[in-house]
């Protein structure tokens, strides 16, 4: 197969060949925002929405955009097309750039801009079927949760718990709420009503979220977004993880007690029914 086909500041190239100083300040300090935007058949699912967070990232580290929405769409649209394999995982990053190492921002300085591909694996049907262990854990991240920031090491941290305990995820509490996991939403199901954590910036806005909420929505499946406390979270009927690339999964186990009936539930298997057929249609319409 070609080799992998990434896009470094305007130019496509193959992956072993992109280089950054190492004076970039993603380098030096992690200042840079990033987002993930899979790609089924090569369509872009929610692109404008991924655009739309990748803007709000960038106003919160107050980093201009260096493109448009459409140059954007443009430049995804090309990387899409130079790399193999139908389904894709877009990886963007925009940093603020190359400078002398010093906290406060550099002026004149052009964000570096960087995008790969990587294939867009999702779930194997065991984990769909089957669910997935997690842990849980105190969420000591920063408070700006809601920018997808590439300073990731309190995520890092928190999924190599995970790992370590041979869990798929880590589900975090903040001052005895739940907020989110390392790297994906959380909802709950509690006598029958589909709970989540409200949008603030103790988590990421999920693209992901949303797309369970319309679906939701649609379906007539009764849902509130309100803060949820760590006792509704261990006695819930069912606990899901979601993100783009995991969809929507059942958690089975929760530091290593059953969730519900320790297999995924019945509020589960509809939504993830519905997530499918929910991709299928909005793929139809892009073809
Ligand atoms: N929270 C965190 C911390 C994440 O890293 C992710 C995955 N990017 C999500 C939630 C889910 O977001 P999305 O549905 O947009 O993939």
């Amino acid at each position: 197969m070609a080799s992998e086909i990434v896009y470094l500041n305007g130019d496509y190239m193959p992956l072993e060949e992109a280089r950054i100083p190492v004076l970039d300040r993603g380098f030096i300090f992690g200042d840079g925002v990033y987002e993930v935007v899979p790609a089924y058949s090569r369509h872009l699912f929610r692109l404008p929405q991924h655009l739309k967070r990748l803007q709000h990232s960038l106003d919160g580290i107050r980093l201009p955009n260096p493109h448009s929405d459409d140059e954007w769409t443009k430049l995804t649209q090309e990387l899409v097309a130079r790399n193999a394999g139908d389904d894709q995982s877009i990886y963007y990053q925009v940093t603020r750039g190359v400078a002398k190492r010093a906290h406060e921002f550099p002026l004149n300085v052009k964000p570096t801009v960087f995008m790969m591909s990587n294939p867009l694996v999702t779930p194997p049907r065991a984990q769909i079927d089957q669910g997935v262990a997690c842990i849980t854990a105190t969420d000591f991240r920063w408070l700006k949760c809601d920018l997808k920031s590439v300073s990731l090491l309190g995520n890092c941290l928190l999924k190599q718990m995970a790992v370590d305990a041979g869990a798929a995820e880590v589900v975090m509490f903040r001052d005895g709420y739940l907020t989110e996991a390392s790297a994906s939403n959380v909802f709950i199901v509690r006598n029958g009503v589909l709970l989540a954590p409200p949008k603030n910036h103790l988590v990421l806005p999920g693209i992901t979220y949303d797309v369970i909420i319309e679906i939701a929505n649609a379906n007539k499946i009764p849902l509130e977004l309100r803060e949820i406390s760590e006792h509704e979270v261990r006695t819930a009927e069912e606990i899901w993880v979601t993100s783009s690339t995991k969809e929507v999964l059942g958690v089975t186990k929760l530091d290593d007690e059953p969730v519900g009936e320790g297999k995924p539930g019945p509020l589960f298997r509809r939504m993830h029914a519905h997530y499918q057929e929910f991709k299928q249609a909005v793929m139809r319409r892009a073809a």
